[in-house]
């Protein structure tokens, strides 16, 4: 029987209705959170990325601004203006759009932003705080897919997670997040030896390797759930890491490439903007 397929892009459309609401009340209540996205280059996807944020947060009512700079600004210049946002009380969220240029280092500017305004989820301290389960902002893709999972009613407690991929910003933290959740989890990457033998026993299957069609019906278990979180372009199509048409023939639950993951990402950007702004400004 064909898989449910979990269309991130209603979901994501769900829960904007349901901020655009909350963030009525915050206004309400004098608060208006506000986000601002830097931009380094001109770089077309991470344009294409970085208004899309702006859009999507306008549609909701929150605040924001786009500040676009040069392929030729320093480091100093980037640190001096983050210092800037972090001490500017009607800023809420700042997004550094990565990746950037090679004369810029990425950690320290994701060190520089103030870790109550990191709501990429990216500074050591608030990373720190998600292994420890304490309150803090989560990496907008791994919390989407959380929240994915949990609104499409996945049980995620006990369940076996094997992850395909290992990096600090979708890889890892969504293991974390997982990982809080109670279920088992199992980690691949370009080292692992039989990725079938892995991929195969997973309850619950996230494929973020980048790779186009890495895992196909034959790597995936009956009933499984997959979520394929690969962004690939492909003959100018965008494709994911799953197979569709073999993974959905065999698993329970599936997302799409595009409408599955991406437009979650932005939904919990913008979730994690109005946190910020009720924190800061001590409302619920
Ligand atoms: P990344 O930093 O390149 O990491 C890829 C991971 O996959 C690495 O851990 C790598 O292993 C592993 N890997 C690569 N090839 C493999 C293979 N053949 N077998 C097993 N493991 C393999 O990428 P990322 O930033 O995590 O992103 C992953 C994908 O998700 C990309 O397509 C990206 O565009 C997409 N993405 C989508 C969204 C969204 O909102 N939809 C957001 C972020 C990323 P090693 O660690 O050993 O190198």
């Amino acid at each position: 029987m064909a898989a449910n397929v979990i269309y991130g892009k209603d979901l994501a459309e769900e829960l904007r209705q349901e901020m655009k609401q909350e963030v009525s009340t915050l206004h309400e209540k004098g608060v208006h959170p506000k986000l601002v996205v830097v931009i380094i280059g001109e770089d077309p996807a991470s344009m294409s990325y970085v208004k899309g944020k702006k859009k999507a947060s306008e549609k909701i009512g929150l605040d924001s601004d786009l500040i676009e700079l040069p392929e030729k600004t320093s480091e100093k210049e980037l640190l001096t203006l983050i210092e800037r946002l972090n001490n500017d009380s009607s800023v809420h969220g700042i997004l550094v759009q990565l990746p950037l240029p090679d004369h810029i280092d990425d950690q320290k500017v994701i060190e520089t932003i103030d870790p109550k305004k990191d709501v990429d989820g990216f500074h050591p301290i608030n990373v720190g705080r998600m292994m420890t389960g304490q309150e803090t902002f989560y990496p907008c893709t791994p919390y989407g897919i959380l929240v994915m999972l949990k609104r499409a009613k996945i049980d995620i407690e006990g369940k076996h997670v094997v992850i395909v991929g290992r990096s600090n910003l979708v890889g890892k933290p969504v293991g974390q997040l997982l990982l809080n959740e109670n279920a088992t989890v199992t980690h691949c990457h370009s080292r692992t030896k039989d990725l079938r033998a892995h991929t195969k026993q997973a309850d619950i299957l996230i494929v973020a390797a980048g790779k186009a069609d890495l895992i196909t019906g034959e790597d995936i278990r009956e009933g499984a759930v997959v979520i394929d979180v690969g962004v690939n372009r492909v003959d100018g199509k965008l494709t994911g890491d799953v197979e569709f048409e073999s993974a959905k023939e065999i698993a329970s639950h599936i997302t799409p490439v595009p409408k599955g993951v991406g437009p979650m990402t932005i939904t919990m950007l913008l979730h994690n903007t109005m946190e910020a702004a009720k924190r800061i400004h001590s409302v619920k």
